[in-house]
């Protein structure tokens, strides 16, 4: 048994025993970490708050055969202006589900781990952006490798009447590939998502009042490929 350093994004954590709480943490080394705080749920925890979801931290951990028990944490970034408006705070939570449901423990987590932090970091930085939410899925779909097709059909790569979205296939298809599954698109989704897809987290294209539409697919896009549930988010300003 050793100690060893590490850091990460709290995910979520759950009791654990009479005052002990299981932290899940994203560690860009590890990916996803188990970890046990010892005493957490005691008013007098000398963690306080520090092991809150969406705090970045720093951790001394003990390791153990199952879980590693954090014997010191420290703050490194709390994205304070997330936490302080409940909108961005279901959007940080969206975030954190997603993450949650692809990142695998023992394996480097690199570029999702920054995925996650860039995605708070714009969170903290000012108003959500009503597509933010939606590129940070587009994003993750990517890292994980299943980026929705969003310009040639799916099924037969062709490019003409490319109008329907479907989910088995991967993305757009055409009329002739279309199965009565595939929902109609409306016009200008396509070319919003691409562009989110495509666009730095900080500086995201307009909606065009697409924003609703293209997060509702984009989230049930990676529910069916993931074969998960993930919150639903409010759509910033729409
Ligand atoms: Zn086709």
């Amino acid at each position: 048994m050793a100690i060893r350093h590490d850091q990460g994004i709290v995910l979520r954590s759950y009791p654990f025993g009479e005052s002990d709480r299981v932290v899940i943490i994203l560690s860009p080394n590890h990916g996803k970490l188990r970890t046990v705080a010892k005493g957490v749920r005691k008013t007098k925890s000398r963690f306080g708050g520090r092991l809150e979801p969406l705090t970045h931290v720093d951790l001394v951990l003990y390791e153990g055969r199952n879980l590693d028990t954090i014997t010191q944490v420290s703050v490194i970034e709390a994205f304070p202006h997330v936490r302080m408006d409940l909108e961005r705070v279901g959007i940080a939570g969206a975030m954190l589900n997603a993450v949650d449901a692809v990142a695998q423990e023992n394996e480097s987590a690199h570029r999702l781990f920054l995925l996650l932090h860039r995605g708070f970091r714009v969170l903290d930085s000012g108003p959500a952006d009503p597509g933010l939410l939606t590129a940070f899925y587009l994003k993750l779909a990517a890292l994980v490798g299943i980026a929705p097709s969003l310009g040639d059909c799916a099924s037969c790569g062709g490019l003409v009447d490319v109008e329907r979205f479907s989910f088995p296939a991967g993305g757009v298809v055409c009329s002739r590939c279309a199965t009565p599954d595939a929902v109609k698109l409306r016009p200008g989704l396509t070319d919003y998502l691409a562009s989110l897809a495509g666009s730095e987290l900080a500086s995201l294209p307009a909606s065009g009042g697409l924003a609703a539409d293209g997060q509702g697919l984009a989230r049930r896009f990676l529910e069916y490929h993931l074969e998960r549930k993930f919150t639903v988010a409010e759509v910033p300003g729409g």
